[in-house]
């Protein structure tokens, strides 16, 4: 088999799933397992961020029934991720590693399955792999249930959206229907869509020529005006007896800004929506005096597999296929699209654009698609829409429910070690034991230590003026204060010695530094907290002398030295540090109790919120070997 048939090619999925994306997995699957020239098929775990951390599947010999299972769960049965690459103009760090990823297993078709943004992502990779003259061919293929990528006529997870939020719409109708006599007068129903208000225009199926359903559309692209949209639920009630009103999360104000949005933001920068419905409901109540009901269809919307459109189905797998055979043709940089190429019948067909084109552009909702009062949508939209949901197909049922799977594939040998190798943090008193554990861990793993300390006092041995005033507060056994403690670690933690790896001692010391290395986005992948008793420690650190020039530390009572007061090797004389006499020591270890112990609850805390991330509390009172030991098994287990 010649160098060229072997190339393997790696897909993976990212963004926000949909209840279609795995029928595109399938088909990759199955097209790439027709291809000759393709080697192997692999995907990541969990989008781009698997490809950094190695973590990739090997599907090449999987069954047909199970690859037959993949594409009908809902949900990215691989992960998915929210990462954006950051420009490798100035970040190429992870630009090269992808490609380091890429090579170390003979990977040079690449396949992202994901929204605009990923489209971005895609279009980086593949002109940083030409920059880099890595043969890699770059295929995006389109999937997001907001509708709103450009250059395609639709995308794929869109259309069984647009089927859920139609049939939803005409369901709960029915049922508002049937109580509005002396109850609920109008259904708020929140549905998906950023900028773009395809999703909640998909609302306007739901009336047809079988079906009254009185319906108010708030679409993104419409600044929400409340005395316009009051006058028309008031009308509507007056009318029907009742209303629905669907609304896109993201809808915003005549002043441009969100109706609603929550205040955190995801890796992509986009704020986090929902719960514009309850503000909408909430209006209604309090200046109209109607009762309403607020559903919010979140994830139920782009989950609900079981409703899908066949339509869509048959999208997702077109581009899917279309993406590997583009692959092996070595087209680069292109996203596969869907072009509409007629209307009555239905009919279309997939085209390759260049990903220059797409990448972060929306595609909003023509003006010509929402009525001219801005509350419901045109026959342009509904003919647009109508092909879309045509078709079902469901997954079978097994005992009243889907036969949906949780899956387990095989894993990809990983060839390369961590790409920022070990952070850790070590936080402990005085004397015990980070330094030993450290030196132990630096040369086990060929990390770097950052002793705070050590960094101070070459500052304080060199004179300068910043030494003197770091002097002052550590002869007393005080902690320098935090502007100056942050300010120095902060460039030292720039340095590019650091990157494959560290050990942090002795910083962070207090809960402001250790919010400090937070906001720097300084990330740690384990804290290793050593517990001693004081007694230990004034033991420990009352009998510690040290030869300056080497660092060799002695101890009276655990570690002599032959002759004392002298080093063994050169026989110079060993001094002990300014801070570690009993008084000094006593004062340290009430600092530490004061300010350093809370940063183990900040820590345990964040480590609930980060999977990526560990704390463990050891007994730094046993033998340095044991203690070593558990901290490498600790390691052993970080992914
Ligand atoms: P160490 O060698 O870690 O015991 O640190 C020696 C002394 O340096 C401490 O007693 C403090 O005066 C100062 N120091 C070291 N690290 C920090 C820190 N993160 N924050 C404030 N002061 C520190």
């Amino acid at each position: 088999m010649s160098a060229s048939e072997s190339m393997n090619l790696l897909y993976a999925q990212s963004g926000g799933v949909t209840s279609v994306i795995n029928s595109t997995a399938q088909a990759v699957i199955e097209e790439a397992g027709k291809q000759k020239s393709i080697g192997k098929i692999f995907c990541a775990n969990h989008g781009i961020v698997g490809v950094l951390k190695e973590d990739i599947f090997d599907l090449s010999s999987l069954s047909q029934r199970v690859i037959n299972k993949i594409g009908m769960n809902p949900g990215g049965v691989f992960g998915s991720c929210r990462f954006k690459l950051k420009d490798p103009k100035h970040h190429n760090r992870s630009f090269d590693r992808l490609l380091e990823v890429f090579s170390a297993h003979n990977i040079h078709y690449f396949l992202y399955n994901g929204g605009g943004d990923s489209a971005d992502t895609s279009y980086k990779i593949s002109q940083y792999a030409n920059s880099k003259k890595y043969d890699l061919s770059v295929i995006h293929i389109p999937k997001t249930i907001d509708n709103d990528l450009a250059y395609t006529d639709c995308s794929p997870g869109f259309a069984s959206v647009a089927k859920y939020v139609a049939v939803s719409t005409q369901e709960t109708s029915l049922d508002l229907a049937s109580m509005h006599v002396g109850s609920t007068k109008v259904f708020v129903f929140e549905v998906m869509g950023r900028h773009a208000g395809w999703i909640a225009a998909s609302a306007g199926l739901a009336q047809t020529k079988d079906m009254n359903t009185p319906l108010i559309i708030l679409f993104p692209e419409i600044p929400f005006d409340s005395t316009s949209f009051l006058k028309k639920v008031n009308s509507m009630v007056k009318a029907h007896g009742y209303v629905s009103v669907v609304v896109s999360e993201g809808i915003i104000s005549k002043s441009g800004s969100l109706m609603k949005a929550q205040l955190t933001t995801d890796s992509f920068g986009h704020k986090k929506l929902g719960g514009v419905g309850s503000l909408i409901s909430k209006l209604i109540e309090e200046k109209l005096k109607f009762k309403s009901h607020t559903a919010c269809s979140d994830y139920l919307q782009r989950a609900s597999r079981h409703l899908a459109s066949l339509t869509d189905i048959k999208h997702a797998m077109a581009v899917g296929s279309a993406a590997v055979k583009a692959a092996i043709k070595k087209q680069k940089g292109k996203m596969v699209s869907i072009k509409r190429t007629g209307s009555k019948p239905y009919r279309w067909k997939t085209e390759l654009v260049s990903l220059q084109k797409i990448a972060n552009k929306e595609k909003l909702m023509p003006k010509n698609f929402i009525d001219k009062e801005g509350y419901g949508i045109t026959t342009a939209c509904r003919n647009y829409l109508l092909p879309l949901i045509q078709g079902e197909s469901s997954p079978p049922f097994t005992k009243g429910l889907p036969m949906y799977s949780s899956f387990h594939f095989p894993i990809l040998k990983k060839r390369l070690g961590r790409m920022n190798g070990y952070r850790i943090l070590m936080v402990a008193p005085p004397g015990a034991g980070k330094g030993t554990q450290s030196a132990i861990l630096c040369k086990q793993y060929n990390l770097q230590s950052i002793a705070c300390g050590d960094l101070l006092r070459a500052e304080a041995k060199s004179g300068s003026s910043l030494g003197k005033k770091l002097l002052s507060y550590m002869q007393k056994g005080e902690l320098v204060p935090d502007e100056l403690i942050i300010s120095i670690m902060s460039k030292e933690l720039s340095k590019n010695k650091y990157s494959n790896g560290y050990i942090l001692d002795g910083f962070p010391r207090t809960l402001a530094q250790a919010r400090a290395l937070y906001d720097k986005n300084v990330s740690l992948d384990v804290i290793i907290e050593l517990r001693v008793s004081n007694a230990t420690v004034l033991d420990r650190l009352g009998g510690r002398w040290i030869h300056q020039p080497s660092g060799r530390v002695y101890h009276t009572k655990f570690n002599p030295p032959k002759n004392i007061g002298f080093d063994d090797e050169t026989n110079e004389p060993l001094t002990q540090r300014v801070d570690d006499t009993p008084a000094t020591i006593k004062n340290r270890l009430a600092i530490y109790e004061q300010e350093t112990a809370p940063i183990v609850s900040y820590y345990q805390d964040l480590c609930h919120r980060n999977d990526s991330m560990s704390l463990h509390s050891l007994n730094g009172e046993e033998l340095v070997n044991t203690v070593a030991k558990k901290i490498k098994k600790i390691i052993a287990s970080i992914p």
